[in-house]
């Protein structure tokens, strides 16, 4: 409260006077420093950043209803809930799903919808600290505090900007209106496993005064370019009672989970053929007559770089040079940066390399990985509708999957002298709901490929039949 006082004098910095108008606009310090708890209910939107149609579409969205965020600001917790239906054809199916995340001074964690809570990874953690402070309220109070530290006043574009940096969470930039001074955008600098350094930005409107303070009744996140969510709260409680939202204890005590130790297993498809599986996503080995060729980086550094190592144990004697990637969605390019750094070439559809190029020559500054530690440019070789890799020893045909509706930039495997097709999430064998199975079968049954056999890039290889009868009426 000290500070608060001093903030309004002659004496104090810029930084200060800027702050102080701010909390002038907000509702005055007294009153913010009496707030101890806040309640944001709502509906909005989630959009499929990463996992759309294509890199930048935005189509494929998620409406979102029962929204509640509590936040216990004494003691640094917060708690949300959401339920969210896809208004796209969702590898999950249809049905509306209940989320729950917490946040308990340093340890995030996750409820499932049956109640069981597991604390979440330092990923998880560090996304949930920007939300917690991406609220102008929450940000004000904890510059309050008398721990922050303010820089960096500064004007752009009509608006002013300052750097508050809170202890133990980071520096937070709060962006306030030239007239009102009301806060009209919060950005704080983040890690993102495919993007590298990135800048979280909410973006915060439609103010309206609750018990004295300002609230906005808007708020719109992104990560970079990318829009990640829309909230429309339509309550704003302010209080001074929060309900318990303190982590359960086996959950504190249990270490911030990283990424799984990965294991990687190579089974033979064919001679000169292995699925490269373990864990969820698989990759796959193609030996040609002096070259090898992988299938997929999928889902972290560790997991490709592991399989890069299977795939030289496995034919030790020859390069492996190029590596085909499926489709561009997150969890199947996790590892593309470490593949480039391996040396390989990377084919995938047009459609993706532009993206591919921005992906591996993005800065990873805060979390460097084997790329930023040793750059180099990636070489990229597009495919539209087909491609084939043949020399004496195998022929593989890459085929665009046209229209289907998991995405825009799916490409296919065909063997055709094995009869076997490698492909990523059009059909998951093991899985109770296909909703790209259909349009993969039309695609095959259009190139008319003679396909005996199932690669997937998730679950087991399968018969064509399996893929038959998960499409009804095929
Ligand atoms: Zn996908
Ligand atoms: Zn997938």
């Amino acid at each position: 409260m000290l500070l608060a006082v001093g903030l309004g004098c002659a004496t104090s910095s810029p930084e200060e006077r800027a702050l102080y108008e701010t909390i002038s606009a907000l509702g005055g310090a007294d009153r913010l420093f009496s707030v101890t708890a806040l309640t944001l209910d709502g509906e909005g939107t989630n959009w499929n950043v990463g996992q759309d149609m294509t890199m930048d579409a935005t189509g494929q969205t998620f409406r979102v209803t029962n929204y509640r965020r509590l936040i216990d600001l004494g003691k640094g917790r917060m708690r949300v809930q959401q339920t969210r239906t896809p208004t796209f054809a969702y590898f999950q199916g249809p049905a509306p799903q209940t989320q729950m995340v917490g946040l308990d001074g340093e340890v995030a964690y996750n409820v499932s919808p049956t109640g069981t809570a597991t604390r979440a990874s330092t990923q998880a953690f560090n996304e949930r600290t920007a939300e917690f402070y991406h609220h102008p309220v929450v940000l004000a109070r904890a510059a309050l505090g008398g721990q922050a530290k303010f820089a960096n006043v500064r004007v752009e574009g009509g608006e002013r900007l300052l750097d508050i940096t809170v202890p133990a969470a980071g520096t937070f930039t709060l962006v306030t209106d030239a007239a009102t001074h009301l806060p009209t955008r919060i950005r704080s600098g983040g890690h993102h496993p495919n993007l590298g350094d990135v800048t979280i930005e909410t973006t915060l409107g439609d103010y309206a005064a609750v018990s004295g303070v300002q609230v906005p009744r808007r708020m719109v996140t992104s990560v970079d370019r990318f829009k990640s969510a829309e909230l429309k709260l339509t309550r704003t409680a302010i209080g001074s009672e929060v309900e318990d939202l303190s982590a359960p204890a086996a959950v504190r005590e249990a270490p911030a989970s990283g990424p799984p130790a990965v294991t990687v297993t190579a089974e033979v498809v064919a001679p000169g053929v292995w699925l490269l599986a373990g864990q969820s996503h698989h990759s796959a080995l193609i030996e040609l007559a002096d070259h090898l060729v992988l299938v997929e980086a999928p889902q972290s550094e560790a997991r490709t770089l592991a399989v890069i190592a299977k795939a030289r144990e496995v034919v030790p004697g020859k390069p492996l040079t190029h590596l085909v990637s499926s489709h561009h969605h997150f969890d199947h390019t996790a590892g593309l940066r470490a593949a480039v750094a391996e040396g390989l070439t990377v084919i995938t559809h047009e459609a993706n390399t532009a993206f591919y190029k921005e992906a591996t020559a993005r800065p990873f500054t805060r979390q460097p990985d084997t790329l930023a530690k040793a750059p180099k440019p990636i070489t990229v070789e597009g495919v539209g509708d087909a491609r084939v890799l043949e020399d004496t020893a195998r022929r593989v045909e890459l085929y665009h999957i046209a229209g289907n509706p998991h995405g825009d930039t799916m490409l296919m495997a065909y063997l055709p002298r094995e009869r076997v097709l490698i492909q990523a999430d059009a059909f998951s064998p093991g899985g109770t709901y296909h909703p790209y199975a259909a349009n993969l079968l039309q695609n095959i049954r259009t190139r008319k490929l003679r396909v005996d056999r199932i690669v997937p890039l998730h679950g087991t290889v399968v018969p064509l039949d399996e893929l038959v009868k998960a499409v009804p009426a095929s």
